[in-house]
């Protein structure tokens, strides 16, 4: 699924995909023919009418796939009307196989037409004398010339077709490659934002009609080693340097100077390099550097099944031919890398599938669940731009529910606001999983508000999940060198940690879980410290799960910090501390969030975490995905203590929203935030929820928030019930829909036992199409 969360992200995703999808679209070609030769004809027409070869053809302008090459070669002007955006007419890098073509047209499409008219225009053209030799024949640069440019140099075709899509100040002059193409979008955003989309559109469409004209293929000759001599020369000078380093042992240096050797290598493979496989990796087609390098110019070194170095140096190429031993080095990669690969598409590709499971019912259910909650931003977080205001900007002149936009942004800023609360799919109030308008904000895509029915659970599922995959295939073919460690959850593996919520993982940040003040800090004597508290009052006992009793003190706990770990700021001896507090960095438990603070603290951090994670693989999201997943993935709390008159007896677990309905019914009052110490919220207010105790920090928050007062009410204690995120599903009341899931045995046992009922016109697609008689009956996008 495609994404755009902001400009420069989206420059970076096109810049990627700008030739794979043209690619995948010739796979489509039998259907699409004549639509693509419209889009081809308009181009030619235009390029000729702006050339003044219009005066003939005007009126019958050709169409179907024939007419359309022949018409290209009449056009009188040489050119290999295959030319893609990022590659040979562009580059002038002469790749026709002409009889390839037609033949792959033929057996491969089961396209006669295509095929026949491939040959027609093979026979047309002049027969290129590169065709047996790639790597040395830029001859159609040269040829397809075609005028001179606006910036005054030669323009080719290619040229011609891209600066068209281009606003009218800006031109292509140089080779697209994945670099330039991200350079070019950047300075669209910056200087034309208002065109930005247009110009997006305009060249993922020549991308797409272009490419399907240039089947790219890799000949035995494109896989001869560039640069031999030079390669030599590296390959000698770091083998000498190898022995060096072993022979002192230091093994830091060691992988240092094998880094600094392996980026050498690939910067000489590339240089100068103009064949196909080099135009494949550098417009971002496929493959990448290190694959081409390791191919046909030497692997360097190798790593072995643990992915560590070994220091052996490879002097030739795969392609070459290496000896026994190194192709026995070389093996376990190889073999560890399939193993991998194979193992790691079906994680993510499971991931995504939970993901789906838990956010099917978010469909967006009508324009506004009227929540007074929402989200505090700064006006510079980006983040803000496409939401709706939950809160007035008097400074402004904005109202609740007014939109905000880039201009918006900039006025915030302008005026110096501090903070806005903004709507956001965390806090909104649709019934049943639902989701509406105006907390769900505008639509990235289209830059309209979601429509009633659409449903913004799977759209976002589809861009968390799709990812998911290009994190762990990116990773899998590369060679590692050490890094370093830190504490960042990053790609599948993090994001898996993060919802499954595992007991204990390496790097877990400590969280006190009593209120007192620290007494004494020591070293462990395993490695690490002890953080002695002294308890000062009594905390619920479901809180301390990792602090150990003091040995001979009363009310002492001891909690251990691992030395992988540092202590978090402004802990030392005298602090005072409370449950949910820092004690040391590390990586969130959103269990231990959960359990130590309230539900829209743990729902904040299930979104920030996610976020965070996507970010520290280098992808940038739009953050409200995230926001409706972490509802979703936190849907049930705990009844800790109701009162008589409630539905809910102590210890049940239930929905947010059925426990929101409830306590809603009991007697509520308005209480100022100072005097609200040790009551319990009776109306959601920012990320809190219904239920939370206003303790200190809680108060401390909602002042600084700016909140005055709340909606208090008494006697009534819940606590978040967070599940792994591949359980949440099953614990729904609509057992039909959690038949998608897995524990198919329980789920129905489940059922049976407690009497669930599924709602065949609510808001899940998997009970509608269970049942099918009446689906699509349902009204304002129910099923
Ligand atoms: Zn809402």
């Amino acid at each position: 699924m495609l994404k755009k969360s902001n400009a420069s992200d989206a420059a970076v995703y096109w810049a990627n995909r700008l030739t794979r999808r043209g690619m995948r679209i010739f796979n489509h070609m039998g259907n699409n023919t004549a639509d693509l030769a419209d889009m081809v004809n308009s181009q030619i027409a235009a390029y000729r009418k702006e050339n003044g070869q219009d005066k003939d053809d005007r009126k019958k302008a050709p169409i179907g796939t024939k007419q359309r090459l022949n018409a290209l070669n009449k056009t009188g002007v040489e050119i290999d009307p295959r030319g893609s955006v990022t590659s040979p007419a562009m580059q002038g890098v002469n790749m026709p196989k002409p009889m390839e073509e037609t033949n792959y047209a033929k057996e491969t499409l089961g396209n006669e037409q295509m095929a026949d008219a491939l040959k027609n225009r093979a026979n047309g053209l002049k027969k290129p004398k590169a065709v047996s030799s790639p790597l040395k024949t830029p001859t159609l640069l040269q040829a397809s010339i075609v005028k001179q440019g606006a910036a005054g140099k030669p323009e080719t075709f290619a040229e011609y077709l891209i600066n068209h899509v281009l606003p009218s100040d800006m031109h292509v002059t140089t080779q697209l490659d994945k670099k330039q193409t991200e350079v070019l979008l950047i300075e669209v955003a910056r200087k034309h934002p208002d065109q930005y989309d247009k110009v997006v559109s305009g060249l993922k469409r020549l991308g797409d009609t272009w490419s399907t004209y240039d089947p790219v293929t890799m000949g035995i000759e494109e896989i001869s080693t560039p640069n031999k001599a030079k390669r030599d020369a590296i390959v000698r000078k770091y083998q000498a340097q190898l022995e060096k380093d072993l022979k002192k042992g230091d093994k830091q240096t060691m992988l240092t100077h094998l880094e600094a050797f392996q980026k050498e290598l690939s910067r000489n493979d590339l240089d100068g390099s103009k064949d196909d496989a080099s135009i494949m990796v550098s417009s971002a087609l496929t493959g990448n550097k290190l694959q081409l390098m390791k191919l046909r110019t030497t692997p360097g070194v190798v790593t072995d099944n643990d992915d560590h170095i070994v220091p052996i140096i490879f002097p030739k190429s795969y392609a070459e031919g290496v000896d026994p031993i190194h192709f026995w080095l070389g093996a376990a990669e190889s073999r560890k890398n399939i193993a991998v690969g194979q193992v790691n598409t079906a994680k993510p590709g499971e991931m995504s599938k939970i993901i789906s499971n838990v956010l099917n019912s978010a469909i967006v259910s009508k324009r506004d669940c009227g929540t007074m909650q929402g989200l505090a931003f700064p006006p510079r977080d980006d983040t803000i731009i496409g939401r709706y205001l939950a809160r007035d900007v008097p400074e402004c002149n904005l109202k609740r529910n007014d939109k905000i936009t880039a201009d918006v942004q900039q006025e915030l800023l302008r005026k110096k606001v501090r903070e806005i609360i903004v709507r956001s799919p965390q806090t909104c109030e649709a019934p049943d999983g639902s989701v509406c308008q105006l907390c769900m904000g505008m639509r990235n895509s289209t830059e309209k508000d979601y429509e009633i029915g659409d449903s913004a659970g799977l759209i976002t599922s589809g861009n968390i999940g799709e990812p998911l995959t290009q994190m762990t295939l990116s990773a899998k073919h590369s060679t590692s060198l050490a890094t370093g460690e830190d504490n960042k959850l990053r790609k599948e593996k993090g994001l898996r940690q993060l919802v499954e919520m595992p007991r204990n993982y390496p790097n877990r940040k400590v969280l006190c879980e009593v209120i007192g003040t620290i007494v004494n800090i020591r070293p462990a004597p395993q490695g690490g410290q002890i953080i002695t508290i002294r308890q000062t009052r009594p905390v619920p006992e479901r809180y301390i799960v990792f602090g150990t009793p003091t040995p001979h003190m009363e009310q002492h706990w001891d909690y251990y910090v691992s030395p992988s770990l540092k202590l978090a700021e402004g802990i030392k001896r005298g602090a005072e501390v409370y449950p949910g507090m820092e004690l040391s960095n590390g990586v969130d438990n959103l269990q231990d969030i959960a359990r130590l603070r309230n539900l829209g603290f743990t729902r904040s951090a299930a979104a920030e975490n996610m976020y965070q994670v996507y970010k520290n693989t280098g992808q940038t999201m739009d953050r409200r995905h995230f926001e409706l997943l972490s509802r979703a993935a936190h849907p049930y709390v705990r009844i800790v203590r109701a009162p008589a008159s409630a539905a809910f007896v102590p210890g049940e677990v239930v929905t947010y929203e059925d426990f929101v309905q409830e306590a809603k019914k009991l007697p509520s009052m308005d209480v100022s935030v100072a005097n609200a110490l040790g009551k319990v919220l009776g109306e959601g207010v920012l990320d809190l929820t219904v239920g939370t105790e206003i303790d200190a920090q809680v108060q401390r928050y909602l002042t600084e928030h700016g909140v005055k007062t709340v909606k208090t009410v008494s006697r009534l204690e819940v606590a978040p019930e967070t599940l792994p995120l591949s359980r949440v599903v099953n614990q729904r009341k609509d057992w039909i829909s959690a038949l998608n899931h897995r524990y198919l045995k329980n789920q129905l046992i489940d059922a049976a036992t407690y009497g669930k009922k599924s709602n065949i016109h609510g808001y899940n697609p998997i009970t509608a199409y269970a049942y099918g008689a009446e689906m699509r009956q349902g009204t304002d996008g129910t099923y």
